[in-house]
């Protein structure tokens, strides 16, 4: 593809990178590249989803022409997410593409969040395409709970996948989201499995997202507390990039992080946007707002409307998030549209 050719003013702006109104550096880009899911987790999508027309979506061509402006501004990384990223077809030509620019050097790095289902597939390609880790979701070992919790068969696919993905050399990390009687009681399990596997491990905090979370939600500092009695955790300096923070489990000698969005704000550092797949870009998963930029993409103004239209949308992220101010999920994006 063509590169884009920046407008003098924007030329300026783009040398001294994307800074939202509070001064936050913007080097991480997570791009949601489909609605579609073949999993229904009751925390992220209700069964009676009803899934975007194909012609809102953004094309894969777009969303390269995305990822380079957003690269050309500053953005070191960029997560593929969804809905769940590997059902989209053709996903692997933006992975080849947007791969490239790691190669060159113009990207630190280009990952995926996957539900691992289709892992066993893509595997190989998605490491000769320049990715070199995934964050697979996985929130129990358990049969019966991940039906349950998925509405779905699928976790002997799950698991094929990572074996696959570790094979092909990816590094992978188990994301499991904490939930107060669901898999409260597994972790211990997860961890020992994780370092069976060569897998680090990351405990997200429920969000009031999808349908099901009432009364689930599980703040992770007592977790860590309890799982410190039985596992020898050493604060480490790991850093994904992303808010996790991360102890060193000297048992199994993988990594275990927790992110925390409910129980520790860490706005003052978010470093991010998002961008769903019909091309809103949300400059705050917990606040209402977003931007469109697919008008300004399809726009015959072309590069110059997207510049201006990225410089606008990054220059509205608000201060900080309104979780614990009554913010209900409802009045902005779903969680399967803005890829967690
Ligand atoms: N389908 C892929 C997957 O499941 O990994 C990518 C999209 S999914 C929306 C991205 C991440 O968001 C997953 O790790 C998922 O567990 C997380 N997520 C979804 N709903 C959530 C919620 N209500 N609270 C916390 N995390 C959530
Ligand atoms: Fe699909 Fe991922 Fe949402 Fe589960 S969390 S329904 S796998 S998008």
């Amino acid at each position: 593809m063509d590169e884009i050719s920046l407008s003098a003013g924007t030329a300026a702006k783009a040398a001294a990178g994307l800074t939202d109104g509070f001064g936050r550096a913007i080097t991480y880009l997570r791009l949601s590249v489909t609605d579609r899911c073949n999993l229904r987790c009751s925390y992220c999508m209700r069964t009676d989803v009803k899934f975007l027309p194909k012609a809102d979506i953004l094309t894969l061509e777009e969303m390269e022409r995305l990822g380079a402006a957003f690269i050309r501004f500053g953005v070191r990384k960029i997560r593929l997410t969804g809905g769940e990223p590997l059902v989209r077809p053709g996903v692997m030509l933006l992975v080849e593409r947007l791969g490239a620019r790691v190669a060159s050097g113009e990207l630190d790095e280009l990952t995926l969040t996957t539900n691992g289902t289709l892992l066993a597939k893509y595997a190989t390609g998605l490491a000769s395409a320049g990715i070199g880790r995934v964050n697979v979701s996985l929130d129990t070992l358990d049969d019966e709970v991940f039906r349950r919790l998925t509405r779905r068969d699928g976790i002997a696919d799950v698991l094929n996948g990572i074996e696959a993905a570790r094979s092909a050399g990816l590094a992978v990390r188990i994301n499991a989201v904490a939930m107060a009687g669901v898999n409260e009681a597994e972790y211990d399990r997860l961890i020992r499995w994780c370092g069976e596997q060569g897998c680090d491990l990351a405990l997200i905090e429920l969000m009031p997202f999808g349908e099901r979370t009432e009364g689930l939600y599980l703040p992770l500092d007592p977790v860590r507390e309890r799982l410190a009695t039985r596992w020898t955790l050493t604060p480490a300096k790991h850093k994904s990039g992303g808010p996790c923070r991360y102890w060193r489990i000297a048992e199994t000698g993988r990594l275990i992080g927790f992110i925390t969005p409910m129980s520790h704000g860490f706005c003052s550092s978010c470093n991010r946007v998002r961008i769903t797949c019909t091309g809103k870009l949300v400059p705050c998963m917990a606040r209402q707002g977003d931007y469109d930029l697919r008008a300004a993409l399809r726009s015959p103004e072309g590069d110059q409307a997207l510049e201006a239209a990225i410089f606008a949308a990054v220059g509205c992220k608000p201060e900080g998030h309104q979780f614990n101010e009554g913010y209900k999920p409802q009045q902005g994006q779903p969680m399967w549209r803005m890829g967690g």
